[in-house]
């Protein structure tokens, strides 16, 4: 309870405790909005009772009986669950029953110290808690919490109890101050709106379970068994992490449209996960994956993409003392594009340098200022074997599907002659040893520094994409360094600047009929979807998770209207006023928190937040 009911308590008169908002981290994404139903905090009490000798396998008999309903019961439980890793979750439980490590030493106890089963079980537990909570690790830690809560099933079962919680009513807020995966799943079935909890992070197995069961939740909410009771009006913002408890009429008001717009829209992102991003006029917008690891292309085709716009090979040469060998650059490029088929991949060339560290190319430690040293192309044209190397294993693999080969850091037409040369090279060397390749492989650059943008005209002459990457277009016209925190308040997307450029380039593309894609960080935003799609870039392609949300906002929109914003936007004086103007045409028409970098269910990882929440 908190002070204020206390005090209202002890003077005998009425009062309503005041509105409150509590911090706490968001572990499953959506608004929730209910009553609340407080979970007693209370731990079980435990029998401490010494056995006579006789009593020894009556009471390892009651402790194996104990395990086996607790087994029952989570196989109940996991039997209602769909299938999934709800249910894996609860069978990793069922597991964690037969582990000796608990067994073994509970019936030893009991034999060696004559301790009854309830005693030994909450010794044992509390020993391997205690082991698992000294860990560095989160993973490890939470699973002290797990440990805890099975003990406490079996003590309930050992007890007669069946081991459930009460039912909260249909339509609640859970507040506990943890919860157990089972009892979360239990939570899903009783039709709550919403879960807090006051321990637990985003790891714990019942975060996971109420994610895996869309139940939006709020988890290491500090004290929140302190100031809430059952039956409290709450409002769950598992978007931005935040708790808001006895909101006042027009606040509540507010938030239930915040969740109805939300709910709409989340239903839609899942309706149309599997469909293209076709704007309400037709036009289709190709939205592609950024990849850095083979592991990544699940995510890639799980969220919809149509290939991968952007695939990173320099994470192959890192943390290795020799370059990758032609045969590995190879057989990666075949197994990623079988991965992948039908769609095309983009194999950017490696990228080392600067902020992409490697061990194997040393210049950077000599720099003064690597940023604008010998990175990307001007490092593979300095270590023409390794470039060589790696292009020939691409035009190799070219033959087993849609690869397109896009170099990066290109500054102007005379450096991209010189790695035009080297794709020409490295053609003519597999020629001569008459091995296989495609003879005809689609070449592209990034333009991703400021010359290469405002040349952009003269570039398209000679490729066949143009892909901007603005998070170093972005660093290298506003002259901010993209790994430097202090500078961080400068990185604005909307600059002016960035936006005249991104406009040349998807201009010179369209004049010269070469298809200009935008791969940088800013193409995940949805804020900015309106913007970049109006300027005349037909391709984005982003951190997988972001897909389906940018998708549906394609698919809500029309071409004219995106154009009008842009047109609008080009107009701006200053990112500020840029800002203003998208903000207010993109909130009137999406749900807030998606455009604040919350997350959809389907994008609840990263979204990198920009300085363009200070403008909302
Ligand atoms: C970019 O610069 O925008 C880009 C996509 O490349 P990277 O972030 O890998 O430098
Ligand atoms: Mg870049």
């Amino acid at each position: 309870m908190s002070d204020a009911g206390n005090e209202a308590g002890r003077s005998g008169i009425y009062a309503i405790a005041p509105r409150l908002a509590l911090e706490g981290t968001a572990a499953s994404p959506g608004v929730g909005i209910g009553r609340a139903y407080v979970i007693d905090p209370r731990r079980f009490h435990v029998p401490r009772r010494e056995i006579e000798p006789g009593e020894v396998e009556l009471e390892v008999g009651r402790f194996i009986e104990g395990l086996g309903k607790t087994h029952d019961h989570l196989e109940a439980i996991k039997n209602r669950l769909p299938h999934g890793e709800h249910r894996q979750i609860l069978e990793a439980q069922q597991m964690m029953l037969q582990d000796p490590d608990l067994t073994t030493r509970v019936e030893e106890l009991i034999r060696g110290e004559g301790i009854s089963a309830e005693w030994a079980v909450d010794r044992v537990a509390t020993e391997i808690r205690e082991t698992l909570e000294r860990a560095d690790d989160e993973y490890f830690r939470e699973r002290g919490s797990d440990i805890a809560f099975l003990a406490e099933r079996v003590l309930r079962h050992l007890g007669g109890d069946d081991g459930s919680e009460a039912q909260p009513p249909p339509g609640s807020v859970v507040i506990a101050y943890d919860l157990s995966p089972a009892d979360t799943a239990e939570l899903a079935r009783a039709q709550v709106v919403g879960i807090v909890t006051g321990g637990g992070g985003q790891t714990s197995h019942s975060a996971i379970m109420a994610r895996s069961l869309e139940i939006p939740a709020v988890v290491g909410v500090e004290d929140v068994l302190g100031h809430v009771q059952t039956d409290d009006m709450v409002i769950v913002d598992a978007i931005e992490g935040v708790v808001v408890i006895r909101p006042e009429p027009a606040e509540l008001e507010r938030w239930q449209n915040v969740r109805a717009r939300y709910d709409v829209f989340e239903d839609r992102v899942q309706r149309e996960h599997g469909l293209p991003a076709i704007a309400r006029d037709g036009t289709h917008i190709v939205l592609r994956a950024n990849v850095a690891l083979e592991a990544e292309i699940a995510s890639a085709r799980f969220h919809g993409s149509e290939g991968v716009g952007l695939y990173r090979t320099e994470y192959a040469f890192m943390d290795r003392d020799t370059p990758p060998t032609e045969d590995e650059h190879y057989r990666n490029a075949k197994h990623v594009l079988h991965r992948c088929a039908p769609h095309p991949v983009v194999f950017r060339t490696f990228d080392l340098g600067s902020d992409k560290p490697t061990r194997l190319f040393r210049y950077t430690e000599r720099e003064q200022n690597p940023a604008m040293g010998l990175r990307a192309l001007r490092l593979a044209l300095r270590e023409r074997d390794v470039f060589l190397c790696q292009l020939r294993g691409l035009l190799r693999a070219a033959v087993h599907g849609p690869l397109r080969i896009m170099v990066p850091l290109v500054s102007g037409v005379s450096e991209l002659r010189a790695a035009l040369g080297a794709i020409d090279e490295a053609r003519m060397q597999l020629a001569e040893r008459r091995v296989a390749h495609a003879p005809d492989v689609s070449i592209g650059i990034m333009v991703e520094m400021p010359s290469a943008a405002l040349v952009a005209d003269a570039l398209a002459k000679h490729v066949d994409f143009m892909s901007i990457g603005t998070n170093d277009l972005i660093q290298y016209t506003l002259a901010i360094d993209r790994t430097n925190d202090e500078v961080g308040y400068l990185y604005r997307p909307l600059h002016p600047a960035i936006l005249r450029l991104v406009h040349k380039v998807s201009a010179a593309g369209k004049a010269a009929g070469v298809a200009v894609s935008l791969c940088g960080e800013m193409a995940a935003d949805p804020r900015y979807t309106w913007v970049l799609v109006g300027l005349g870039v037909r391709e984005l392609s982003m951190h997988p998770s972001a897909i389906p949300v940018i998708k549906n906002i394609i698919r809500a929109s029309t071409l004219s209207e995106m154009e009008a914003l842009a047109r609008d936007v080009l107009d701006a004086e200053d990112e500020d006023d840029a800002e203003r103007r998208v903000l207010e045409v993109m909130q009137s028409r999406f749900p807030e928190h998606l455009l604040h970098g919350g997350g959809s269910r389907f994008a609840a990882e990263t979204r990198p937040r920009r300085p363009l929440e200070d403008a909302g």
